[in-house]
């Protein structure tokens, strides 16, 4: 059996509003609730698109109404820390590497702004994958539950957080059996320098429609307590991050 979640990154005020338009209508027309990853306190200027939206959190509040799940996608969305996070490689983070005392500023403002806007969540997913365990740490600290991310096989528990796995930033390569996450960013549909369209979202709701799930349902998969799982983790994040990027430079200088 196959269980698929759609998630929508980079919610916010000035996003791309007639692009997402066109994903809520498609997926209302096929039954589809995702879960989508809004920013309390967008600065990021490469999301600065439309001009802000006035009635943005009264929308927000319209799409949980209609049963899609919020996340809370990081604070402001721009990295100010060099560091990778435990399970991506690039080097650029808004949580990972900072103190304890300024990731739990960060997280604890944007939650407070969620919550003036009626927007109660606990789950949590970082700007380009990137946390590390500190961020854990205060996610748990600051009374959320689950992230929308990681790199393993199946969900683990960290610092008291249920890490639901994400492998991919994009449509993942699925087998017939398994639990998957397909990420899509509606504002970089169109861009040349993307590889992605909303005919390619269109395609992959309409093919797989049967199969994907709500936040609510997902998040029921067993969470694994073996210490194996996270060792794999380790392994696969290694892999993926540090060896590939070699091994595929070295294919390339002999190609
Ligand atoms: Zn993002």
């Amino acid at each position: 059996m196959r269980k698929i979640l759609i998630r929508f990154d980079d919610i916010c005020p000035t996003m791309n509003f007639e692009e997402f338009d066109k994903a809520i209508d498609l997926m209302d027309e096929l039954d589809i609730k995702p879960l989508i990853g809004v920013i309390p306190k967008c600065e990021d200027d490469i999301l600065k698109i439309d001009a802000p939206k006035r009635d943005f959190w009264e929308y927000v509040r319209n799409l949980e109404k209609k049963g899609y799940t919020i996340a809370m996608h990081g604070y402001k969305h721009v990295y100010d820390s060099n560091k990778h996070g435990m399970a991506n490689a690039s080097n650029r983070s808004e949580f990972a590497g900072h103190s304890f005392a300024v990731q739990y500023m960060k997280v604890k403002k944007g939650k407070e702004i969620l919550e003036t806007k009626g927007i109660h969540t606990s789950i949590f997913f970082a700007p380009s994958h990137s946390y590390d365990k500190t961020t854990l740490k205060v996610l748990s600290k600051c009374g959320f539950k689950y992230i929308s991310d990681g790199m393993s096989r199946v969900p683990i528990e960290r610092y008291g957080i249920v890490c639901i796995p994400c492998r991919t930033g994009g449509i993942p390569v699925m087998k017939r059996d398994g639990d998957y996450t397909a990420v899509f960013h509606a504002h970089e549909w169109g861009m040349d320098s993307k590889n992605s369209s909303y005919e390619e979202f269109e395609q992959f709701c309409r093919t797989n429609k049967m199969e994907i799930c709500t936040f609510d349902i997902f998040c029921k998969q067993k969470v694994s307590k073996k210490i194996w799982d996270k060792i794999d983790e380790r392994i696969y994040v290694i892999f993926q991050c540090r060896i590939r990027p070699i091994l595929s430079k070295i294919k390339h200088k002999i190609v």
